[in-house]
């Protein structure tokens, strides 16, 4: 969790692209869907979900846009030269982004609260055994969030 009004700054590995998230955020889940590992080459990413106008980003990143698991383009932002992934965001109504932790230049600030696409999860992987785990998407945040944007996958 991002408190509300707290700025975490963040960037990519070569320092072309920076930027700047204020909480507060929707949630910070764990995400081991297929496209994440694919996407990450890791067993699963971290990702913290917030609006994209509480994203300040310096920077023009590459993108790369596919299907996600609910029919909904995901379109994923990440540096041009050092290939380091930013943000995912989606063309569902609400402007939910899903900004990637490891990405933040102190990951430790913000801690997960879920574990998501658990039924896709490799078989070395680990999670916090405390952490709520859901076989797919998790349930909306709240209730002024459309599911459809709640979900997480291809994050
Ligand atoms: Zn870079
Ligand atoms: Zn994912």
């Amino acid at each position: 969790m991002v408190a509300d009004g707290v700025t975490l700054e963040g960037g990519c590995l070569c320092g072309a692209m920076r930027y700047k998230l204020t909480g507060p955020s929707l949630f910070v889940s764990q995400c081991a869907c297929k496209d994440c590992q694919k996407a990450t080459g890791t067993g699963h990413t971290t990702i913290v979900g917030i609006h994209n106008s509480q994203l300040d980003l310096t920077g023009t990143p590459a993108t790369y846009t596919n299907e996600g698991d609910t029919g909904g383009s995901v379109t994923r932002h990440f540096c041009g030269t050092c290939g380091g992934r930013l943000y995912t965001s989606g063309t569902l109504p609400g402007e939910v982004i899903m900004v990637q932790a490891g990405s933040l230049d102190d990951p430790s600030a913000v801690s997960p609260d879920s574990v998501i696409y658990v039924k896709d999860a490799p078989a070395w992987d680990y999670f916090d055994p405390g952490l709520p785990k859901y076989e797919a998407m998790r349930p909306r945040p709240h209730h002024t969030i459309p599911v459809a944007e709640a979900q997480p996958n291809g994050a």
